[in-house]
């Protein structure tokens, strides 16, 4: 592996370290981009890499990520991301877990964790038994924390009325196409609502019977996840994979917005403003897909600061995100430049970095 600082992805980031833990089998990588707002947080993703390179780059770039994502929410929160090195047979044992939970205590508060891609509550039960430093955790009746999905398509429902009324002035989805790719639990729960409020629904999933289940459930159409990105409608909305909004998945979209939770979907910065130049407006996914780590982080502080919390909280803020994808796409149109760049640049000036 070659040096992390001499890495495309390195951005001056804090805190890179990796830890290894000879008597479980664990390596991992912790990166902390920006603690300038509080402490960094941001899931850890347990994944078999090809190489380690991968995984660092991973850790480089998802932290910093999670920097914009919580600045941009108005979150007390810096940056931080971990990545877990599964062998092929993806083996996660609990003494790997203790050493992990015992790697994040260490750092004393200044990296936060929670659930990612290969983690589950059970997971985060297990870290916490070393470390207060985690949430994420099962909610107990009327509490804070479980899984964020819901919270994530709230934000992006909220976020795609947001667009529908700047880019087709109106202010209902009644009737407006949308076509999600991804119908997990982020891509399902924003199809339910959007189909309690009249949408006209497109499904697809590299799962088939996943989509179709959704789309019975809700009178949708299903069609190919190869389809999906071609299907004439007004609102595309990724739920699925990263990097998806290249030259090619650009050029094939027939739609007016792109709008969803997916993180990372442009594969390159220059394809934001590809989109512009189409005419397609776009909700930067770490603006809109906020909801989640909007009701993980309350979690923690709340527990940290020992104080009440209730959902209400959450739905609060979870509210100002059609008020801040406003502001970037205005920002956006007046000074010419696609809307992921405007929001980079907030997020820079939030953390310090401008
Ligand atoms: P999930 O695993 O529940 O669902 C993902 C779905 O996408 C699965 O049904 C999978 O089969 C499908 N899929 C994968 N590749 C596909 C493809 N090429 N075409 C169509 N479908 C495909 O995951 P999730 O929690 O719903 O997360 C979805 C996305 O949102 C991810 O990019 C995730 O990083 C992002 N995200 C999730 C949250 C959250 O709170 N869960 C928060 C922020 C961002």
């Amino acid at each position: 592996m070659t040096a992390f600082w001499t890495e495309a992805d390195y951005d001056e980031h804090e805190l890179v370290q990796l830890v290894h833990d000879r008597a479980s089998g664990l390596t991992a990588i912790i990166a902390l981009h920006s603690t300038h707002l509080g402490p960094g947080a941001g899931g850890t993703r347990f994944w078999h890499y090809a190489d380690a390179q991968g995984a660092m780059r991973d850790a480089l770039r998802l932290s910093r990520g999670m920097s914009y994502k919580n600045a941009m929410a108005g979150l007390p929160m810096g940056g931080g991301k971990a990545v877990v090195l599964l062998d092929a047979q993806r083996t996660k044992t609990p003494q790997m877990l203790a050493a992990f939970g015992d790697a994040i205590d260490a750092l004393g508060g200044r990296y936060v964790t929670a659930e990612d891609v290969g983690a589950s509550e059970a997971d985060m039960v297990a870290i916490s038994r070393r470390t207060p430093h985690v949430c994420g955790l099962p909610a107990g009746e009327g509490e804070l924390g479980g899984d964020p999905g819901p919270f994530t398509a709230m934000g992006i429902f909220l976020g795609i009325k947001a667009a529908v009324a700047h880019q087709l002035g109106q202010d209902s989805v009644a009737g407006v196409r949308v076509a999600l790719q991804g119908c997990g639990s982020v891509g399902g729960g924003v199809a339910r609502l959007l189909a309690a409020e009249g949408a006209a629904l497109t499904v697809a999933d590299i799962d088939p019977l996943r989509a179709a289940a959704l789309a019975r459930e809700l009178g949708a159409e299903a069609v190919d996840a190869g389809a999906i990105m071609g299907v004439a409608c007004d609102v595309f909305s990724p739920n699925a994979l990263g990097a998806i909004l290249d030259e090619q998945g650009i050029a094939r979209l027939d739609c007016a917005i792109v709008a969803g939770g997916a993180n990372n979907q442009l594969a390159r910065r220059e394809h934001g403003r590809l989109l512009a130049e189409r005419g397609i407006l776009y909700a930067p996914d770490y603006v809109i897909n906020a909801g989640g780590i909007i009701n993980v982080s309350l979690e923690y502080l709340c527990r940290q600061h020992g104080e009440p919390c209730d959902v209400d909280q959450v739905h609060q803020r979870i509210a100002q995100i059609p008020g801040r994808l406003e502001a970037i796409w205005r920002e956006s149109e007046a000074s010419g430049e696609s809307a992921d760049v405007v929001a980079d640049r907030m997020a820079q000036a939030l953390i310090g970095r401008s």
